[in-house]
């Protein structure tokens, strides 16, 4: 339910729902709180000898948080491709007798959280296609394109999904190899695509020109290799980073081992919500370290707004190393105040209507020992809509907090993401149109602030113009079609409000 309040005003009345801005129903949606939504994970093996769909297992079970709605596996043992996938959890989608069906010397998988077009099991990856010439091709896709419908008239095909978009141009492409098709057709694309996708006897990676979503390249002892999403994927299966696929590279791996192609000049604008809240603190990426990156974001957000209090507590699990942060630059103790319920993932089976009325009670619980009669620091990384946010300050007034000063390691998020995360539409992000203060009046809480686009930039090792900070800035690095259209609504529905 959304419904847009009749006036605008500055100075709503404490706890009331400013009104510039359309807010959704206070339940949460099913059992998810108010945080972007992660988008897929990817992973490829290339492992002659090896037990290839047990590794992609692996590595997509360290890439779980980055799509949890469904998860697939392809695999081929050189003459024909082999594809299981369906909705659920990677550990419910998988059994070892279907592991062990999976045979071969290369695979590709993806856990997915569907940004364009419906969470079903025919949207779920890899997405296979057979070629004119009679093989196969599997393919994984993380990102989002933003020429969606123009690819689709194309093909003459619904608009809908992007990676079965993508996978029908790949296919199509007759009397050359996958690799001669990859370097043809990803100049079509635009928008965001880190992607593995592998014929009857090759692996194949590439990514985008700006390089939003991360891939990652890694050896295993034996000498086979592993392309995936984060750090995590390899480590798990004992593969050693190597290195980045590179934006607007294409890498091919076969028995002769790795070679490189370019379809595009490189243009890197990485996605700096990566660094937030996406990828896991055990990331490392361009050099630098997402843990490290998290306790400066803590340290600077310290320095830029100080308040006198008791204690520094996290909001789990993405606040975590920024709440230490924070702890280390003030000298406040750091406490694990509020406890996660760690099995409350994304299930299939949905809250009745009065057990949503529990909202984020039904993930995050508060230790009245450690917040009761104290003025806390509560650290998360960022709000999107604020329902959730002012319900965790109504916890923690219940629980006794005397104090609740919010900090959140990236600054309003004012602009919808185009690239691949599902944070909400415009209308519904609560930094959109409101100024701080009314978004503190508006969440409950004694003191508000956001750490600055500038501190949370020195935090990684980027500079700005190697950064997409669209949700932040407004300024999208790939050109959307249609964007400016949208914000002409916006601006029109409000000045209409108003
Ligand atoms: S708009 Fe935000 S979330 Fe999307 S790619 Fe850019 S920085 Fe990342």
């Amino acid at each position: 339910m959304t419904s847009e309040q009749p006036a605008a005003h500055h100075s709503p009345a404490p706890g009331s729902r400013p009104s510039r801005v359309a807010f959704p129903s206070d339940a949460l949606d099913g059992d998810e709180l108010d945080s972007p939504k992660e988008e897929c994970g990817v992973v490829g093996v290339f492992a002659p000898g090896e037990e290839v769909a047990r590794l992609t297992y692996f590595g997509l079970y360290a890439l779980q948080h980055r799509g949890q709605e469904s998860a697939g596996i392809a695999a081929s043992s050189g003459r024909r491709i082999v594809v299981h996938k369906d909705m659920g959890l990677v550990n419910q989608v998988f059994t070892d007798t279907g592991l062990a069906a999976l045979e071969g010397h290369l695979s590709v998988g993806h856990c997915r959280y569907s940004t364009t077009g419906a969470s079903s099991w025919v949207n779920a990856q890899p997405q296979y296609r057979e070629t004119p010439a009679g093989g196969g091709l599997a393919l994984g896709h993380n990102g989002n394109l933003v020429n969606t419908a123009e690819l689709a008239r194309e093909l003459d095909v619904p608009s809908g999904n992007d990676s079965e978009i993508m996978a029908s141009l790949l296919a199509r492409e007759v009397d050359v190899s996958l690799e001669e098709a990859i370097v043809r057709t990803a100049p079509r694309l635009k928008g965001a695509f880190s992607v593995v996708v592998m014929d009857e006897e090759r692996l194949h990676a590439f990514r985008d020109p700006n390089g939003v979503r991360p891939l990652q390249i890694g050896r295993l002892p034996a000498g086979g290799w592993v392309v995936a999403s984060e750090t995590a994927a390899l480590d798990i299966v004992g593969a050693v980073y190597v290195r980045d696929v590179a934006p607007g590279e294409v890498v091919t791996i076969d028995g002769n081992g790795l070679h490189s192609r370019r379809f595009a000049p490189p243009n890197p604008t990485f996605c700096l919500f990566e660094w937030v809240y996406l990828a896991r603190p055990d990331h490392r990426q361009d050099g630098g370290s997402v843990l490290y990156a998290r306790r400066s974001m803590g340290r600077q957000l310290a320095r830029e707004a100080p308040v006198e209090a008791d204690i520094v507590i996290p909001v789990p699990e993405a606040g975590r190393d920024a709440a230490a942060g924070y702890a280390a630059e003030s000298g406040l103790p750091f406490a694990d105040g509020l406890v996660k319920n760690r099995y409350v993932g994304r299930t299939f089976i949905q809250p009745t209507q009065s057990l949503r009325q529990l909202g984020i009670k039904l993930k995050l619980s508060p230790v009245t020992e450690i917040v009761e009669g104290r003025r806390l620091v509560v650290v998360d990384d960022s709000i999107v809509r604020g329902n959730t946010a002012r319900q965790l300050v109504a916890m923690l007034r219940e629980a006794g907090a005397a104090e609740v000063h919010l900090r959140i390691t990236s600054p309003p998020i004012k602009h919808p993401c185009y690239y691949g995360i599902d944070m909400a539409t415009r209308a519904e992000l609560v930094g959109a149109d409101l100024e701080v203060e009314e978004i503190r009046d508006f969440i409950g809480c004694d003191s508000l602030h956001y750490i600055s686009l500038n501190g949370l930039i020195a935090s990684t090792p980027h500079q700005r113009e190697k950064l997409c900070t669209a949700c932040f800035s407004g300024e999208y690095p790939i050109p959307v079609p249609g964007e400016h259209e949208q914000l002409a609504q916006i601006k029109f529905e409000f000045s209409e409000s108003v």
